[in-house]
């Protein structure tokens, strides 16, 4: 079974409308949606915006509906210059930004008493969603990179340009790292798949509002191809 988690209804609205044999069952105030999609057993669910929901919604895929992989799809801040609006950024490892136990003697973003400051994606799933990507969405750039997620839409210059030299990251989001990190304590495979809607700066919010369906395009397209191909 492989679990599909979108953040908001935009997200996977359309991932949905084109699964078969579908039940939907309640669960933590979200709606699981088990079924087919392209011959694959899939739940696909909408987790809602922020790291707690996402990492309930991933607990929940792991012990009800035993998921053996996990794709994050959905919109994301570019945080470097060679990625632009419209890009998919496929992860390689993801962490959360905003975790800050320094004074202790910890990394920046290290998690106390885990001993890890990132969550790395499964090489395999990773490489064969790059290559799905080149095929259906041949337009744009999809580049393999570190996702790192906060509770915080980031917007400016400052924030972003901190990420930027703590972290050397691809883009920032609300969400996947604690996907990433539910996954690992469940030792579940994972990918994080991400288009740019904005650039996580002083533009972010009008950017965003203008390019959130343009960007979701893609990664629909790129998971219905990905789903096909596991
Ligand atoms: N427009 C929505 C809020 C979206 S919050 C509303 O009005 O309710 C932003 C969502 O997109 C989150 O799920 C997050 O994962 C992603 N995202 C896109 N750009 C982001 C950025 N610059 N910083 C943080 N999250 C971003």
């Amino acid at each position: 079974m492989l679990g599909i988690i979108g953040a908001m209804n935009q997200e996977v609205d359309r991932l949905k409308a084109e699964m078969t044999e579908v039940t939907i069952e309640e669960r933590a105030s979200m709606s699981f949606y088990v079924g087919k999609l392209h011959g694959k057993d899939v739940v696909i669910v909408r987790s809602g915006v922020g790291k707690v929901n996402a990492a309930v919604c991933t607990q929940i895929l792991a012990d009800r509906y035993g998921v053996d992989k996990v794709i994050n799809t959905g919109v994301a801040g570019s945080l470097q210059a060679k990625i632009d609006i419209g890009d998919i950024v496929v992860s390689t490892d993801a962490l959360q930004h905003d975790v800050e136990a320094t004074v202790f003697g910890y990394a920046p973003a290290e998690i106390p008493q885990l001993g890890r400051v990132s969550f790395t994606a499964d090489e395999d799933l990773r490489k064969l969603t790059v290559v799905c990507c080149r095929q259906v969405n041949p337009e744009i750039g999809v580049h393999e990179g570190r996702v790192v997620s906060g509770d915080q839409f980031v917007s400016s210059d400052a924030v972003k340009a901190r990420l930027k030299d703590l972290f050397d990251p691809y883009c920032t989001e609300m969400e996947g790292a604690a996907i990433a990190q539910a996954c690992w304590l469940n030792d579940i495979p994972f990918v994080i798949i991400r288009a740019i809607s904005d650039k996580a700066d002083g533009s972010a919010q009008m950017d965003y509002d203008v390019f959130e369906a343009q960007a979701i395009e893609h990664t629909v397209r790129l998971v219905n191809a990905l789903v096909s191909a596991i």
